[in-house]
């Protein structure tokens, strides 16, 4: 439990949590009461009939959805969240000298352009220099589910964090268990690292270097989610929406039972095929080796994506809308 430091009301936190969001006055203050005030969110753009009728719609269009779907599927919970991400941007700036690997070439082939029978490693030092502005997004909990922490959040469109229109929604505002110095020494060190890969394409081996990190404006931010369930014959599913944007962020869906049998069956027949081709190869069938190394190879290979689409075609898909 904590207590607000702004409007006296007692809450509920976690040990971990370092940045509270009071839910009743919407204060976001450290555990010991210091009112933090780079404070944003996304605004909700999709309330919960539309992120449901944009859900559907969504899975309707996908391969192997059954056609009943939208007018089927029940909807069993839906709840809003809003997750806490840290926002950096970070001025970074690198020299570096190091070694790359570069070759020679001798006895260019005659009837070849450009094939060489002989070529020769060697190192060769470079240096060099990149400056970049970064923008640093860490999630505020931990164990956040890779697809919410991965989707897109449109930083421009942020607003001041308003409790207010949380409220409108039901929506359950997270804590954050990352506070503002660590998001900042997070957001440097992903700074450098980024800067690392960048020197790395350039030379193999970093010799010196040199950086210069500043880590700039900082804010927290939070992003509304709609996390739904539903059922469509005798199984539930899963689904996460975004509230700004209608973007689907993941979603479990089931196919429909043609298309599941459609894929068996194919399944069946190329794994048959396979079969059929490895006997050839091995002379099962006692008339004479037809096929050498290569029908048992292909045969192999039909079986497996025949086994593989068996499969498919028995369980559901989850899938994923495409950035
Ligand atoms: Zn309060």
């Amino acid at each position: 439990m904590a207590k607000c430091n702004f409007c006296d009301a007692d809450f509920e936190a976690g040990p971990g949590d370092l940045l509270l969001v009071c839910p009743y006055c919407g204060t976001a203050q450290s555990v010991q009461g210091i009112k933090f005030t780079d404070h944003y969110m996304i605004r909700v753009h999709y309330d919960e009939g539309e992120a449901k009728t944009t859900l559907l719609d969504w899975i309707s269009k996908q391969l192997g959805a059954p056609e009943d779907l939208s007018s089927s599927a029940q909807f069993l919970k839906s709840e809003q969240i809003w997750y806490p991400f840290w926002i950096s941007r970070v001025d970074a700036d690198t020299t570096y000298s190091g070694l790359g690997r570069d070759a020679t070439f001798h006895n260019e082939w005659p009837q070849m352009r450009g094939a060489y029978k002989r070529f020769e490693y060697f190192w060769k030092p470079e240096s060099g220099q990149f400056t970049r502005r970064h923008e640093i997004n860490i999630a505020g909990i931990p164990n956040i589910d890779e697809d919410i922490r991965h989707h897109p959040i449109p930083t421009r469109a942020k607003e001041f964090f308003s409790n207010a229109h949380a409220e409108e929604f039901n929506g359950k505002v997270l804590h954050s268990t990352i506070d503002l110095d660590t998001a900042k020494g997070l957001a440097k060190q992903m700074a450098i690292d980024k800067q690392t890969q960048l020197v790395l394409k350039e030379v193999d081996k970093i010799e010196q270097r040199n950086d210069n990190i500043n880590v700039g404006e900082t804010f927290l931010i939070h992003v509304p989610v709609w996390e739904l369930e539903y059922r469509y014959g005798n199984k539930k599913y899963r689904a996460s929406v975004s509230a700004p944007t209608g973007y689907v962020i993941e979603s479990k869906y089931p196919r429909s039972m043609s298309f599941r049998a459609g894929g068996i069956g194919i399944g069946f027949l190329m794994l048959l095929i396979g079969a059929v081709l490895i006997a050839l190869a091995l002379d099962l069938l006692g008339i004479g080796a037809i096929l050498q190394g290569g029908g048992l190879i292909s045969g192999g290979l039909l079986a497996i994506i025949g086994l593989l689409l068996m499969y498919k075609g028995a369980s559901s898909k989850e899938a994923k809308e495409s950035i």
